[in-house]
């Protein structure tokens, strides 16, 4: 069992993120805020796949003024991805945003600072100091001191304007395309600060390369207790992001959502085509939102054996599979109507 990392709670439109709540998975549409149909598409698709919040790009006027529609139908809520426009965030604000990622010391003057925090305050927003390792300030940027320390003492800077605002409802993430940075970093500042933290491991990459590395940099931290709410960055679709952020939970318990899928690497002992099979088993079981371990093995010398835990599993035969459950064999399919017979037993039993 993973001890949680002690950190204050904050909640984004009725989402709790920090201390006892679940660790949450968010991601970020690619749409063009502007519009506002294709943006709202995306959102549902996210959420249709357990996303629980959505951070929108908002490069100009035109799309802080999208929010005002895109919050009336969206089904989870949505945060605003503010660079140094102070304007921006005032209206993302007005228009029913429900946080803000800005980092304070980008703002600019002081009293446009203060307009931002006294308004989130007033509105219960919370705001993320983001701190990404390759666009630090040029004073720290400068320092002789590795790269993870200059990220830590970035968003102490933001956090302490902040502070200074007597604004508390902060989330940090302090990302690095190096996941080895991005462990420091984060290391570093669960010890420094109580405030939940966003993790991620930034332009992490494509597809597979992507997934690994947020599974090691992310996985990482999360084994450690470090990490509140999780963002899988990838050059993909956000739903794939999505779908790693959950896999990546439910790999450390810490969340469990739809099916735990275990399958065997094959060998010589396969005489099926099981890699297909366990492709198709799982596209066919990914919108199930029940809990269950399923197993899809090789064979039926080892395979109900070594997946005895799985609720429902497929051992191979020759040309045939053996469907069993919690390691008792059930019955005797063969090969083409194997995938069908186990899907529909799985979901009769489960509706
Ligand atoms: S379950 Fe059977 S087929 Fe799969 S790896 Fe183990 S021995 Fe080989």
């Amino acid at each position: 069992m993973i001890q949680r990392r002690k950190s204050k709670q904050i909640e984004i439109g009725g989402v709790k993120i920090g201390a006892d709540a679940p660790i949450s998975v968010q991601s970020m549409t690619n749409t063009d805020t502007r519009d506002v149909k294709s943006t709202l598409k995306q959102i549902n698709n996210m959420a249709e796949y357990g996303c629980e919040l959505v951070r929108l790009a908002i490069l100009n006027d035109d799309a802080a003024q999208a929010v005002k529609e895109i919050k009336k139908l969206s089904p989870i809520p949505l945060i605003a991805d503010i660079h140094f426009d102070y304007r921006l965030a005032i209206k993302c604000i007005e228009n029913g945003i429900d946080a803000l990622r800005i980092n304070p010391g980008n703002i600019g003057k002081e009293e446009n600072i203060k307009k931002v925090v006294s308004l989130a305050k007033t509105n219960n927003i919370p705001i993320r100091i983001g701190i990404n390792g390759g666009s630090l300030e040029k004073d720290i940027e400068a320092m002789n001191i590795p790269l993870h320390e200059k990220m830590v003492m970035s968003a102490l800077r933001h956090v302490k304007i902040l502070e200074d605002n007597d604004f508390d409802k902060i989330k940090i993430s302090l990302k690095s395309s190096d996941v080895m940075t991005t462990i420091q970093a984060y290391r570093e500042i669960s010890e420094k600060v109580e405030y939940p933290l966003h993790l991620g491991v930034t332009e992490a990459g494509t597809y597979t390369g992507g997934i690994i590395k947020s599974a090691v940099g992310l996985g990482t931290l999360l084994a450690e207790g470090i990490g509140d709410t999780i963002r899988v960055s990838l050059t993909d679709s956000p739903v794939e992001e999505v779908k790693a952020g959950f896999s990546i939970l439910k790999a450390l318990g810490l969340r469990q959502k739809g099916i735990n899928f275990v399958s065997c690497p094959t060998c010589g002992r396969t005489q099926i085509n099981l890699i297909k099979l366990a492709k198709e088993v799982e596209k066919r079981l990914e919108g199930f939102d029940k809990p269950l371990t399923i197993a899809v093995m090789g064979c039926a010398v080892n395979g109900p054996g070594e997946a005895k835990h799985a609720d429902y599993g497929i051992a191979g035969g020759i040309n045939e599979g053996y469907i069993f459950k919690k390691g008792q064999i059930i019955k005797k399919v063969c090969e083409d109507k194997l995938l069908d017979e186990f899907v529909n037993l799985i979901q009769t039993e489960n509706v």
